[in-house]
This record gives C-alpha cells, structure tokens and sequence, in this order.
C-alpha cells in the first residue's frame, strides 16, 4: 500500500513525529514549496512538546530589544562556548544562534505563532561570559483558543504534568517553585474558551499553520525504516492501521524525539544511570535506529535533558513520576546522600543537577548520591506545601512522604547515619545564619535566586532557610531526564551526515533525535525545544529545495 499521492512538480517532503521540531519542519518545507506529510507514532498530536513548559530559549530575539534588554549574536555564541567543554561544534552553535531569531520572525510573521519574553527568568548559567541574569531570552506563547482548531482540538495530546491546560508556564509548578494560579474568575473564563497555555499553545499553534497549508498530520502511523536506493534516502515504511505501508518521497526529516523510552538504548549510550525518563513513551529511538541504518555518524550520545525527578501516587501524575525543579530550590530544605551528607548544590539548575548523579565513589565502585533524598522540615510544609498539599500553618505533608518527629528518627527510617544527617543540618542552619552557603555555593547564582522563594527573590534567602521545625520529611529524588539528546550528527541544515563526514541525500534531523547542536548545555529556559524548532525549521526549508539564509521562500502560498 501506498499512502502518498501521485508525484507532481513539488518536492515531497515527509515528516517523522508531530512536537515542535516536526511541525516547525513542516511549516517550513511547505512555506518552500514541498508537498508535506507528517506522520506521528502515538493516536494523538504534540509529543512531549505538547507535555512542556513551551518555552523557547532564543538569544538575540527581536522581543528582548524591544524590552531594552542587551544581547546581541557575539554574546550569546561567548555564552554557549564557554559551556561546551568542547562538546558544541561551532558553526552548529551559530547556525542555531542564526536560525533563532529568524524562525520566531517567520513564524510570526506567517502563522498565527506568537510569542512573548518571559520577563525575569535568567539564563541558566547567568554568571558565565555572555549571559543575562536579568534574561529576556525565554518566550513562551499567549493562551490559544483550541476552538481555533475545530475538530482537531480533541486531537492534540493533554499534559499529565500540568494540573489544567489553561495554566501559562507562569502559573504553573513547571514554571515557578511558587506558582500562583489566576483567580477562578479568570480559569473559567479561559476554560469557556478552551484558551490553553505553555506546550499546549505552541503546539495548538503550529498545528493551526499547519492546518492551514493543508498539511494533517497523520496519527497512528510507526515510521519503522527508511527507504535507501544507492545511499539516498527515498522514502519510509510505516506501521499503520491499515497495516504496513511504504510512502516515496524526496527527502525524510526524522523529529522522533530520543531513545529514553529504550531501555537498551539508554544502557548503550548513556554516561551514567537515568531510570525516570519523563517524555512521552512513544519516543523510544526509532529515530536513531533507522538513521543508523542509513549509516550516520552519531554524536553526543552520552547526553539527556537531566531532570530529578519523584516518585508519585498515579492519582497525582497519571506518570507516576513528578519533575523536581523549584522545590529543591525552596528555603528549609537540603539534599543528602546515604552517608546522610550533602552533596551538591541542591538550587542548581534541573540540568546540570545530572551529574551529580552520575559521581562515582571509586573506592566502593558506587554511584556516591543514589539514593539520595530531599529532606524539609514542616515550616517548609506551612510555607509552600508539598506535591498536591497547599501551603498553610500546620499543612499535613502528603501520605506518600517519609514522616518522622525528630531527625534521628527519619534518618533510622531512611537507613542512613543519624549523627551524619545531624551534622549534615547543624552545617547547613550555621551556613544559613551566615548567609553563605561555603559548601556547594547555594544561592550565589541568578538562576538559584530565581528559582526560589519569590517573596525573596535576588536575595538569598530565596533559597536559603533553617531546617528546625520538626517534623521532618523526606522523598526520595531519581535520575530523570526530559529526553535524550545525542543522535545522528547533521550539518547547518540539519542533513544527517554519514561516517565521513558528507550529507546523506534526503535525510535530515531536528530536535531530541539529533546529535544536540548544543551538546551538554541547557543554556536557559527553553533551551531544548529552541534548537528543536530552529534545525526543524532549517531541515524545513533546505529539503524543501530552499538555499539562502533569507527564510523559506512563499512559492507554495
Ligand atoms: C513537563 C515538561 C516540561 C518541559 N518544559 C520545557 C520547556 O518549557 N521548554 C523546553 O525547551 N523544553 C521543555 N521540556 C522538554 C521538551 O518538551 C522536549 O525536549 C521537546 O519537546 C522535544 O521535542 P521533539 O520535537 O524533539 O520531540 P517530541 O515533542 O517528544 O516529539 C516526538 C514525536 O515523535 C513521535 N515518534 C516517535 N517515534 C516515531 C516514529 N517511529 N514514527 C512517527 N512518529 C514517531 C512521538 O510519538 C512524538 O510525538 C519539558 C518536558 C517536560 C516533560
């Protein structure tokens, strides 16, 4: 069975998955001409994009010069170097740093996209050569009416992380240690209109411009392999309901997300445990599996979007599992290991965090901090309660937390050394009354006062804070990962490259199935989906025939 119609004059580009990569690819391809085809694994549009924040971290944006904020090309290529550890290529670095601002142009010029800056939010590694403490990087859309999109509304995947889809990065737990939801005034009126926020608007976006150029994306639909004649790339096989197809086309843009839904992938390539991937389980490599077949040369395998994570009752999170971002920032909490130590600095940020997981004690041949767990006391309990509890005076911690009157007693349950753990908070309430943390430099960053409590925010005690009111508490906190982020190698224009270097014909890579432009940096809030959407959106326009730096030409519309 064939599902691609008769061959015509325009390039036939085909689209794998349906996040932001591969929309943003298929807006571009059609804008330049092609004939587009997007074809998506799971029964439902979006993938983890539409699970995220949907935020987008894009330096030089024209948004920051309207709001008076400096950056420029130079600095923000300073900022990502100085990250790399020789890990970034380059010209990659700049073809991300090129394509950025003139895909947020684009899109707004051309589609109902829009976007606006996140006031505030810093730069991950604010401190470092070329980075904003005061941000402006960040964008995220405006609320969207999903009646926008008629009949396909019911067919964009709903987020189990977010408590509703009418809540903006802003209000929600994703965005901020200490989200303040708007009034319920304001949520009816949001949900009357099915208006939807953070992943849900951008994808409800992107699908209503893709919707627009004709383009439906087809669901249900497995790409399996790819299609070779001579070393080129001539099309897909697929999966469907209808049983296996084959469709031709001229070029294949894989946007299949990673490989942390496959348990040998993640053991192959990973450079340290990550047992909590948090994505969408269809994103289980298919991607990588088909351009290794193709021959491409791999890179950045090693690497994730680290993340803690939690354990939590599906009632919660219908995952099971809950992102740790703002909550190890709060004041009066520390993070220990099984020696009952601190180990790190606990505010940093999600991404960096994963290395701490991956310290090896090489005496015992042991990871060093797993387990390891979140400790609070219950004035952080009163203050800004804990997984689905609010904040109140005398606030119950939720069931599922280890519970004990006294330090002693949570570290005999945890099975941990009491006196240590005792040590371990003595340090840290002296450190506090200091107002310095000597140890891991807690709260010395833009990023860890931000993250913190905002009552206190730019000051440190954000983020540092006694832990003296019993009782204690205690979770214990995973190595998760947002997604994978090493794949086949690509050019500036997102051609997959083979062993030697040279570009496969008809095969391109954007977003979390590719060798990440920006290896092992998260260079601030948005920084993954940012790269997703700009190589999906230069993968667009070159297999669509597109050359020049100028965007995708307006042959087709
Ligand atoms: C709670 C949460 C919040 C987040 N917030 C942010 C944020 O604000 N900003 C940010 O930058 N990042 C954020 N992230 C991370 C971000 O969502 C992902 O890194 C990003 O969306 C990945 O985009 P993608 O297009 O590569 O993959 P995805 O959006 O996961 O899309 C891949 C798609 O490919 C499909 N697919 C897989 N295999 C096949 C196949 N064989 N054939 C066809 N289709 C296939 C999948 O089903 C999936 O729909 C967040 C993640 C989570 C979980």
């Amino acid at each position: 069975m064939t599902e691609a119609p008769g061959p015509d004059n325009r390039r036939d580009v085909v689209i794998l998955g349906s996040g932001g990569s591969g929309l943003t690819a298929a807006i571009a391809a059609a804008d330049a001409g092609a004939r587009v085809q997007v074809f998506e694994k799971h029964d439902l549009i979006g993938g983890t994009t539409a699970w995220s924040g949907g935020m987008i971290w894009i330096p030089n944006n024209h948004h920051e010069q309207a709001l008076g904020v400096e950056d420029s090309r130079e600095a923000a290529l300073e900022y990502l170097m100085s990250l790399s550890h020789d890990m970034i290529e380059p010209k990659l670095a700049e073809a991300f740093l090129d394509g950025g601002p003139m895909m947020v142009r684009y899109l707004e010029e051309n589609t109902p996209v829009r976007f606006r800056p996140i006031p505030d939010f810093p730069d991950y590694h604010a401190e470092h050569p070329g980075g904003l403490p005061g941000g402006g990087r960040s964008l995220d859309c405006p609320l969207f009416s999903f009646h926008e999109l008629g009949p396909w509304a019911d067919r964009v995947i709903r987020s189990p992380y977010s408590p509703s889809p009418h809540l903006s990065i802003y209000d929600s737990n994703i965005g901020q240690a200490r989200p303040q939801p708007p009034n319920m005034a304001e949520m009816e009126r949001r949900a009357a209109n099915d208006e939807r926020g953070s992943g849900q608007a951008l994808i409800g976006r992107l699908l209503r411009a893709c919707l627009d150029r004709g383009v439906e994306p087809k669901t249900g639909r497995r790409a399996t392999d790819l299609i070779l004649e001579d070393g080129v790339v001539k099309g897909v096989r697929l999966e469907t309901p209808d049983g296996p197809a084959e469709v031709r086309a001229d070029a294949v843009i894989l946007a299949t997300g990673g490989f942390e839904w496959s348990e040998a992938f993640r053991r192959a390539f990973l450079r340290g445990p990550m047992t909590h991937p948090i994505s969408i389980q269809t994103n289980t490599g298919d991607g990588l599996r088909m351009a290794m077949r193709a021959g491409a040369s791999l890179g950045n395998m090693r690497e994730a979007w680290w993340m803690p994570v939690i354990e939590v009752p599906r009632e919660e999170v219908s995952t099971g599992v809950n992102i740790m971002a703002g909550q190890r920032s709060l004041p009066r909490s520390i993070m220990v290991n099984r020696e009952g130590r601190r180990f790190t600095n606990e505010a940093a940020n999600y991404n960096a965090f994963g290395a701490a997981f991956h310290e090896q004690d090489v005496s015992a041949f042991e990871y060093r901090n797993l387990p390891c767990w979140l400790l609070f006391d219950q004035g952080y309990v009163d203050l800004y309660g804990f997984g689905a509890i609010r904040g109140a005076p005398g606030a119950p911690p939720p069931q599922w937390v280890t519970a004990a009157p006294t330090l002693a007693e949570l570290a005999s349950r945890l099975g941990i050394p009491a006196d240590q753990l005792q040590a371990s908070v003595e340090r840290w309430n002296a450190q506090v009354d200091a107002g310095h943390d000597a140890d891991f430099r807690r709260g010395q960053g833009a990023h860890d006062l931000w993250w913190g409590d905002p009552a206190y925010r730019g000051d440190v005690r954000a983020t540092l804070g006694r832990l003296e009111k019993g009782p204690f508490f205690a979770v214990e906190v995973k190595s998760g990962a947002l997604g994978t982020r090493g794949g086949p190698s690509t050019d500036e224009n997102a051609n997959v490259l083979d062993l030697d270097g040279q570009p496969i014909g008809g095969l391109y890579a954007a977003g979390n199935v590719m060798a990440s432009p920006l290896g092992m940096t998260y260079g601030g809030p948005g920084g993954t989906i940012a790269p997703g959407m700009v190589f999906g959106f230069l993968a667009g326009r070159h297999a669509a025939g597109a050359t020049g730096r100028e965007g995708p030409c307006s042959s087709a519309r």
